[in-house]
């Protein structure tokens, strides 16, 4: 028995023994600290970041934002070091999971009440090996709006198109059906010659906005002698004129010039006088009048016709945008003189504004750089006008 106690002894005091020396060791032994960490952005990345156009943000292997571009935090991305998004945040950690490259779409909801939401075209990829991930955001609302206004255009011209095409068919198979009848066949071949004008004067516009729209609106663009722009137009709309009995007058300050393009001056005017003539009653008159202003010589086109309601002023110049949409066709309007006339002024560096009453009239004006910088009124009988006016 002793002996057994003895051996008892000796096993725990052998125990004892091989903690404390492990103790011993254990406290001489470095301690182990977790791997460093280098959460800290390699100047190249943050310099290219710096002259990145999207919104940028680097993440760190916590999901803390790193860095961020003053575009991120302007859009409500990052808010103090934390992406806000979390359809992003989900993104970002996939990539440092399997370090692919992503890419996609996200929307962002506004930041205050009633705000749109942002739709942002999005690519995740991960930097370096320290478990960063980089975030690129590109604002796609104005793409989509272009798309939308693209869209809804193609919609508009195909439904503007399809209604005399329509009609010319329609007419077509009525003057089969009247072969017998000279005179239905003379009625309805005159109606078809309408309908016929419309889609002419339909494409025509047509052809004439793309051109204003695009890059090079304007390729030579020179002096233009706002008087024989305005008695031009003046000649084209006489006939109109004329048939209601409506008398076109040119007034206002002789020998300005502006700094652009003829034709598209004549256009935009003969477009503007049409209207006048279109939506006044008959024995008024149409006063086209030019004036220097300062950079700009204005040219404004009053009327004494029916007026445009206060609330359709802003949307007059939209495409197809019409006050009364039976008057206009009534009068073979196609709906896009006005969206002419603002490009023509866009194109020249000018503005149109209109001013209107209801029954008293309304009075369009162009204003459009002076040539030279300055308007000024040269006298027909200098013999080098435009030299003077530089
Ligand atoms: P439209 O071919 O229909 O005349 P516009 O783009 O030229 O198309 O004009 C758009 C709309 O603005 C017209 O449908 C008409 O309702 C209104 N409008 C334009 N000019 C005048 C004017 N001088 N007087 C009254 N309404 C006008």
């Amino acid at each position: 028995m002793n002996e057994l106690l003895a051996s008892f002894a000796a096993m725990g005091g052998f125990l004892v023994g091989t903690l404390v020396m492990m103790a011993i060791r254990r406290q001489s032994e470095p301690v182990r600290e977790p791997e460093p960490v280098d959460d800290s952005l390699s100047p190249g990345v943050a310099s290219v970041l710096a002259v990145l156009p999207s919104s940028a943000v680097v993440l760190d292997r916590e999901d803390r934002v790193l860095r961020a571009s003053s575009a991120a935090r302007a859009y409500g991305l990052v808010r103090g070091d934390a992406l806000m998004a979390a359809e992003l945040l989900a993104l970002a950690r996939k990539v440092r999971r399997d370090g692919e490259i992503r890419e996609g779409e996200i929307e962002v909801p506004g930041r205050k009440f009633g705000q749109e939401s942002t739709t942002f075209a999005v690519r995740v990829a991960p930097l370096g090996s320290t478990g960063q991930v980089l975030v690129l955001a590109e604002d796609q609302t104005e793409r989509l709006r272009v798309e939308a206004v693209r869209r809804d255009f193609v919609a508009n011209v195909s439904h503007e198109l399809k209604t005399p095409v329509g009609a010319l068919s329609l007419l077509a198979e009525t003057i089969q059906d009247a072969a017998e009848d000279p005179e239905a066949v003379n009625r309805f071949a005159g109606r078809m010659q309408h309908e016929a004008a419309r889609l002419t004067y339909l494409v025509q516009d047509l052809i004439t906005l793309s051109r204003i729209q695009g890059a090079e609106a304007i390729p030579t663009p020179g002096p233009v002698p706002v008087d024989e722009a305005v008695h031009e137009a003046i000649d084209r709309c006489n006939t109109k004129a004329a048939s209601k009995d409506i008398t076109l007058v040119a007034g206002g300050t002789e020998g300005l010039n502006v700094w652009g393009d003829d034709e598209l001056l004549v256009t935009a005017l003969r477009n503007l006088i049409d209207n006048a003539v279109a939506y006044s009653p008959e024995h008024t008159r149409v006063v086209v009048s030019a004036r220097p202003a300062g950079e700009a010589v204005e040219v404004s086109v009053s009327d004494q016709g029916i007026g445009i309601p206060e609330g359709a002023q802003e949307r007059i110049f939209e495409r197809f945008f019409r006050v009364d949409a039976a008057r206009s066709r009534a009068t073979g309007g196609t709906g896009l003189g006005l969206a002419i006339v603002k490009h023509v002024a866009v194109a020249h560096g000018g503005e149109v504004t209109v001013w209107s009453k209801e029954g008293s009239g309304s009075t369009f004006t162009l204003r459009l750089p002076a040539f030279g910088g300055v308007a000024v009124a040269v006298p027909r009988t200098t013999s080098t006008p435009l030299e003077a006016a530089t």
